[in-house]
């Protein structure tokens, strides 16, 4: 039997305001334990939310961002449930009437190949605190700091049809949402995680299969993994005459694995009603208009941008402009230099190379696209050679062109770098070669003329070491092929 995958993903997003989505408390990560969070976040008597406007504003930019409807009113519910991190006793949520309708998200798959994948909605809602399990011995540790933290929900359609279509998907809300600046997209921190559903039915059947969510997945690849791996075990199960329970999992990284956390729940026990502390959330036209106005231009149309009036190929395109840094960078060293291609060819292969090898990021690189772009500058005019530029680019790097525009310059005069056209320089270090290389030459001249192509590659090598790599390879090529072909 063939199988097909089915998956959709709720995505969550914590929104980059400073004060939480209900009260003035700091949203800062990495502060001692309950030193961040207010009466109202611990739901203490005697105090009532408001609403904070920014992620209010997060939420519609994100909206327009993926072409969704922006519903005129939007109201708050309250999801009820006890759990130790969530002292209110609910969840401040939005269950009917979300912030955001449906949308849809273009993704990019590994072959160049684009897919739409549809977005059912997105909600706005706060995070609970954090249960901690370890260091408390035969205890449980709370921190309610993050209690109130905004986040945004982005609910998918079952659109996805394997592991690579899923991680696909959460790389372009994760390029939106920073691209937008609405949230700093860090993972590890857990600004960005997401429950994953996952499906399998035979392969023409229209009817989806029973479907299993694993929680709080938080990374790219760990998302690819246990899709992977609940794939596997759902066909195995229904192979062996068994069926897919409806059930919550855990997504395990050590063991590799997904276990049964608890059977699903389902709407009504959580006694969903709307909340009477909050107004519901009304949008007029011109505000939603303001913030359209306002929009970046996203990946998606940069993307379109770098292919059709670039001329770059889908694959440059699409790297380049997947994060909104990357897509700054190859812009400003564009602008500098004038060369599209060329542009990407170094931010991709030279640059991207030695941040991945120092593991920086590029936003830390210690070479600036003003340097890169003037270095490039001087490739294409010819002032030096695609040796010599290499040499440059290490010495930028270890950043021996001071801070200067025109730094590339500073180290081609330093170094003697600059490219040696004059023929007639050039033709004075092949003599030179010729002279001393008595037996190759023999050799050359003994050889079948279709084996002497080959056997040039050591002359041009003694020439441009001759010329501690400054002479222009093309008329070294050239004038030692005329010269040698003349001694035979
Ligand atoms: P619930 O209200 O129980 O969370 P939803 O209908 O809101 O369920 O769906 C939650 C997520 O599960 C959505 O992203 C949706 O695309 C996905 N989903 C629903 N049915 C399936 C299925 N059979 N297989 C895979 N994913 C599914
Ligand atoms: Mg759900």
């Amino acid at each position: 039997m063939q199988w097909e995958t089915v998956i959709g993903l709720e995505v969550h997003v914590q929104l980059a305001t400073r004060s939480k989505i209900f009260s003035g408390a700091s949203t800062a990560f990495g502060a001692e334990p309950n030193t961040q969070a207010c009466a109202v976040d611990l739901g203490l008597p005697g105090v009532l939310p408001v609403l904070n406007e920014q992620a209010v504003a997060m939420a519609v930019q994100f909206g327009l961002g993926i072409h969704a409807e922006i519903p005129e009113v939007s109201v708050f519910d309250r999801k009820n449930y006890f759990y130790p991190d969530l002292p209110k006793g609910y969840q401040t949520s939005q269950m009917y009437e979300p912030i955001v309708g449906p949308g849809e998200v273009e993704i990019l798959l590994e072959d160049g190949e684009r897919k739409t994948v549809r977005v059912h909605h997105a909600h706005l809602e706060e995070d609970a605190g954090k249960s901690l399990h370890e260091d408390f011995h035969g205890m449980t540790g709370i921190d309610l700091n993050r209690a109130g933290t905004p986040l945004l929900e982005i609910v998918s359609e079952p659109d996805m049809r394997s592991a690579k279509e899923a991680a696909a998907y959460l790389k372009a809300i994760h390029s939106i949402v920073t691209y937008l600046g609405i949230s700093d997209g860090n993972m590890a921190e857990g600004s960005m995680r997401c429950d994953v559903n996952v499906s399998v039915r035979p392969r023409g059947q229209e009817a989806f299969g029973t479907r299993a969510e694993i929680k709080n997945v938080n990374s790219f690849r760990f998302v690819e993994r246990a899709i992977e791996f609940e794939v596997e075990r759902q066909i195995e199960l229904l192979e062996d005459g068994g069926t897919v329970v409806q059930e919550t999992r855990l997504y395990d990284p050590e063991a590799d694995e997904t276990r049964s956390m608890r059977t699903k729940e389902e709407a009504n026990d959580y006694r969903y009603f709307p909340c009477p502390d909050l107004l519901p959330v009304v949008l007029d036209q011109a505000y939603v208009d303001h913030l359209r106005g306002q929009l970046p231009e996203l990946p998606a149309a940069k993307r379109e941008r770098f292919q059709g009036e670039l001329g770059l190929s889908a694959y440059d395109a699409g790297v380049l402009s997947a994060s909104r840094a990357m897509a700054e960078y190859f812009e400003r060293v564009h602008a500098v230099c004038g060369d599209a291609k060329q542009a990407a060819n170094w931010v991709q292969g030279e640059l991207s190379g030695a941040l991945n090898r120092e593991g920086l990021a590029i936003v830390d690189s210690p070479v600036s696209a003003d340097q890169l772009g003037g270095l490039i500058v001087r490739v294409l005019d010819d002032t030096i050679n695609g040796k010599a530029a290499k040499q440059v680019f290490q010495a930028l790097w270890h950043g021996e062109g001071g801070d200067e525009h025109n730094s590339a310059d500073a180290i081609i005069e330093a170094k003697g770098l600059k490219q040696v056209t004059d023929t007639g320089a050039i033709e004075a270090m092949i003599d030179q070669v010729i002279a001393d290389s008595p037996a190759q030459v023999a050799q050359y001249r003994d050889a079948e003329p279709d084996k002497r192509g080959k056997m040039i590659g050591y002359f041009v090598g003694q020439v441009m070491k001759a010329s501690r790599g400054t002479a222009n390879p093309q008329q070294v090529n050239a004038l030692l092929k005329e010269k040698l072909d003349a001694l035979c």
